[in-house]
């Protein structure tokens, strides 16, 4: 049975404050509601991890990740936060190759596969982006698209390493614009992504991974998505900074 999430993305909102009452309310309405299995994480802003951490020890249902990390160990990158320092306040998950990272910060194929080494020898779990543009998508080239990304950012790990990812198929003309893929657009391209990592690994590995939707998912479109076979879950944005719609989202898998 593969690892059911649902992973909200906070992106750079909320301060301090607005961030512990968020998290606060996500939490009550897990305790109260959720009874299954599957995973709930949080992933903020650095500034709230620490304090994050700690409010869910005593829920113990939701984990906590960050939004990106350093590819290099340690050093002279002012401003910079390290895999290791983020997995030494209790963080689990990290968010690497975000399509906003990739097109803001110019992140590419070959630095993501050295963020994702660098997050992995420290013990985070990386929820790993990949997606096709609009153009991409309108001239067909959305199947070469994912390949490419698969093959640049993760495929250089050996199969124990890539089994430990889990994956987000985030078409980039969905994210924060209201257009969800059809639950059909998003299943042939999961299907797609477990052929592929049947084809470099085998068709175990393929299997086992956990392959996340995101892309203006909210609690309407969740459970038609939720339910294609190969789609164990969502990365959402938005609708991850609305408690009731965060978890709303989460009770999908309760049904
Ligand atoms: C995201 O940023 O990862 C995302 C899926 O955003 P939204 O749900 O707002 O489209």
């Amino acid at each position: 049975m593969r690892k059911k999430i649902v992973a909200g993305n906070w992106k750079m909102n909320l301060d301090y404050q607005e961030g512990i009452a968020l998290f606060n309310e996500v939490i009550d309405l897990v305790n109260a509601e959720i009874t299954s299995s599957q995973q709930a994480v949080v992933c903020s802003p650095f500034i709230h991890l620490q304090s994050l951490v700690q409010l869910a020890k005593v829920s113990g249902k939701v984990a906590v990740g960050a939004q990106n990390a350093h590819q290099a160990e340690s050093g002279a990158y002012t401003g910079e936060i390290s895999a290791k320092m983020i997995w030494s306040v209790g963080v689990k998950y990290v968010i690497l190759g975000h399509s906003e990272r990739r097109q803001y910060f110019g992140e590419t194929d070959a630095l993501l596969a050295q963020k994702t080494d660098t997050a992995l020898k420290n013990n985070l779990t990386p929820i790993f982006c990949i997606g096709e543009t609009l153009e991409e998508r309108q001239s067909e080239k959305h199947f070469e698209v994912i390949k490419a990304q698969l093959y640049g950012g993760i495929f250089h790990l050996d199969a124990e390493a890539v089994s430990k990812l889990v994956i987000a198929y985030e078409p980039v003309w969905a994210i924060g614009t209201g257009v969800t893929a059809s639950a059909e657009q998003a299943q042939e391209i999961h299907e797609f992504i477990r052929q592929v990592i049947a084809a470099k690994y085998d068709q175990a590995v393929a299997d086992g991974i956990t392959i996340l939707y995101g892309g203006s998912c909210n609690p309407k479109n969740a459970p038609e998505l939720f339910a294609k076979p190969d789609i164990d879950g969502g990365l959402i944005g938005g609708a991850s900074l609305k408690a009731r719609d965060f978890v709303d989202i989460l009770k999908v898998f309760n049904a």
